[in-house]
């Protein structure tokens, strides 16, 4: 074709009332210079500069080549059609590229015949293992959605990885969460360190006024990059380990929209608990699919939980378990109930210790008296072992010392043991206990009537005068107990089958002879005293650090605790078990609202409302209706 066939074209081509949807761009300044050469030197083999040098920029090229060349060439800025160039046909193109090189510039049309826009971002390709960082710029159409981007990258990967990919939604696109001040260098160092805060691509909006994109590629049988900064790759190197224990800390603290909720607590412990979050995000079955979204995108900081009620939920497992009273005790202090927890980190005598500031005690260990009884049995107390041996179904009563009992030598020490009775006519068992046995110290040296007193005051406080005049042998009697087998003499009479003598009320020395003696109160008529202790619903627990299961072998023990049905029965302490720790809590603070605590790093997080806070001391009295603890 002859040159001025070609400059025929361009001009009808610039008549023309439609254009196609794909036109070619060529530079006005380009043209004009070729026209004058054919029209007026009328020459043959013009020479020419390549084509478009003055309207492409040639400085810029997309990280990843398009495998539609209308996105892959960049126009200088603020060039205008018809004074910078114009719209020639794909004809026109091969024939005037047939003559000179130059650079290929297609477009496509939109309204009112305007080529299409382009934004263009600084772009970072990241994937394991990956060694080098490309420093780079993207161009993306402007009209484009997300779904187009995603296939418009997907498809210029696959022309370009030396890797494999899996067939489709193999990437994944972030922003910086903090673009301020940042650079190449910075972004790259913050990768490698996994310490970058990105933040996932799902809408276009979040592309507004951003500078950068990273775009992650997953690998064939691999994972995401982002995705596998979140586990915990227990064979790195500490210093590693610590920074990601410390990304992952901060990540976790990412709040809930509403965490009020029992599914909110749910997953707020499902996310922060680095074994629970592991075990949802690496498990390769379907099993755990919605949660595994879900994690992920609290994860990364999204909000978007407002559907999260609406979808079909996997819990882990959980175990029904009933609290027991394992924790829990009441020590009677003079004849009250109070209600204690029994801390399994103090002993016995810490544990005494610490009620000492009751009103009614006040005063210092060596001055009081805690005893342990029930019914029929007394018990020695070590005030050495741990609090939690203390044995079940006894009562235990702290009060201080009576007068009586205070500078007794030890060698006139007696043990006075008060069985409260009734006398029943039946059968053998004439007098029939009804409360725990109480205990009392006395000296030999001491009088009947002294005896008396120390035991009235067990029950209620009442002087000299008044027992005599309105409580002996008129509410109740103090009797012997005798061994009704025979075989122990009664201790005042000193027969063997004298059927319980009754204690005197006199001036008269005990010299007893013996260490210990039992006494019978029996009161005349059945009182309305403390009766046998009654356990009520316990409402709070002491929350164990670590617990000890042999019925469980899973990582991962996820108590459902049903306050309702706590019992206060069957302690049980396993030695040849597994050790739990407890790293998650959710307690119900209303009718319907919850809250839960999390441990990061050793360090408790409380999640309320809207906010979260560091806590250094757990309450021991939560209302707790789910414990996660972790084998160790
Ligand atoms: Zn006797």
């Amino acid at each position: 074709m002859k040159l001025i066939e070609i400059v025929q074209l361009i001009e009808a081509f610039q008549k023309e009332q439609y254009y196609p949807e794909i036109v070619y761009l060529l530079s006005k300044n380009w043209i004009q210079t070729f026209i004058n050469s054919v029209k007026f030197d009328n020459q043959q083999n013009i020479p020419m500069k390549p084509i478009n040098h003055d309207i492409v920029d040639e400085t810029k090229s997309n990280v990843l080549q398009y495998q539609d060349d209308i996105y892959n060439s960049f126009l200088k800025d603020n060039l205008r059609r018809n004074v910078d160039y114009i719209y020639i046909s794909q004809q026109i193109w091969s024939h005037l590229n047939s003559l000179y090189d130059g650079y290929c510039i297609k477009r496509q049309l939109r309204n009112l015949n305007q080529i299409n826009e382009f934004i263009i971002f600084h772009f970072i390709p990241v994937y394991q293992f990956q060694q080098h960082f490309i420093e780079g710029i993207q161009q993306f159409d402007s009209s484009w959605n997300m779904s187009q981007i995603i296939s418009h990258l997907e498809n210029a990967l696959q022309n370009q990885l030396s890797f494999q990919t899996p067939k489709t939604n193999f990437i994944s696109l972030y922003t910086l969460k903090n673009e301020n001040q940042t650079s190449f260098v910075q972004i790259v160092q913050e990768v490698k360190e996994k310490r970058i805060e990105v933040e996932n691509i799902k809408e276009i909006t979040q592309l507004r006024n951003k500078k950068y994109i990273l775009l992650d590629i997953k690998l064939l049988n691999k994972g995401f990059f982002f995705e596998k900064t979140q586990q915990i790759n227990q064979d790195k190197n500490e210093g590693l380990l610590n920074q990601e224990y410390i990304e992952n800390c901060r990540r976790g603290l990412s709040l809930f929209e509403n965490q009020q909720t029992l599914l909110s607590c749910m997953l707020k412990c499902y996310e922060n608990i680095d074994a629970i979050r592991n075990e949802i995000l690496c498990n390769l079955t379907y099993k755990y699919q919605n949660l595994k979204q879900i994690i992920q995108e609290s994860y990364y900081g999204f909000t978007d939980y407002v559907y999260y009620d609406l979808m079909d939920y996997e819990f882990l497992e959980e175990k029904q378990v009933l609290i027991t009273k394992s924790r829990y005790d009441a020590v009677y202090i003079y004849n009250n109930e109070n209600r204690i927890i029994i801390n399994n980190q103090r002993n016995i005598k810490q544990l005494v210790e610490s009620l000492l500031i009751h009103p009614q005690l006040q005063c210092d260990f060596n001055s009081v008296l805690f005893e342990c009884s029930n019914e029929y049995y007394t018990e020695e107390i070590d005030f050495a072992k741990p609090a939690y041996s203390l044995k079940e179904g006894y009562k235990y009563q702290l009060r201080k010392l009576m007068w009586q009992e205070r500078n007794i030598n030890n060698e006139d020490k007696i043990e006075i043991r008060v069985h409260q009775c009734i006398y029943e006519n039946i059968g053998y068992q004439q007098y029939k206990p009804f409360a725990a046995i109480l205990k009392c110290y006395i000296s030999q040296q001491a009088k009947f009537s002294d005896l008396h007193l120390l035991v009235a005051n067990l029950f209620e406080e009442i002087n000299f005068e008044n027992y005599k005049e309105l409580r002996l042998n008129k509410r109740y009697s103090l009797y012997f107990q005798t061994d009704q087998q025979g075989s122990i003499k009664c201790t005042f009479c000193q027969q063997k089958l004298c059927n319980n003598c009754q204690v005197p009320f006199n001036d008269k020395s005990l010299k007893f002879g013996s260490r210990v003696i039992n006494i019978y109160v029996v009161y005349e008529e059945m009182l309305s005293v403390t009766s046998a202790y009654q356990p009520e619903i316990f409402d709070n627990y002491f929350l164990r650090q670590y617990f000890e299961v042999d019925w469980a072998k899973d990582k991962i023990l996820i108590l459902n605790i049903n306050q309702e049905q706590i019992k206060p029965y069957n302690i049980k302490y396993y030695f040849d078990s597994h050790l739990y720790q407890l790293q998650g809590i959710i307690e119900k603070v209303s009718q319907n609202e919850y809250q839960c605590y999390c441990l990061k790093q050793q360090q408790w997080y409380k999640y309320t409302k809207n906010k979260f806070q560091m806590v250094d001391h757990l309450d021991d009295d939560l209302n707790v209706v789910k414990l996660f603890y972790i084998r160790k």
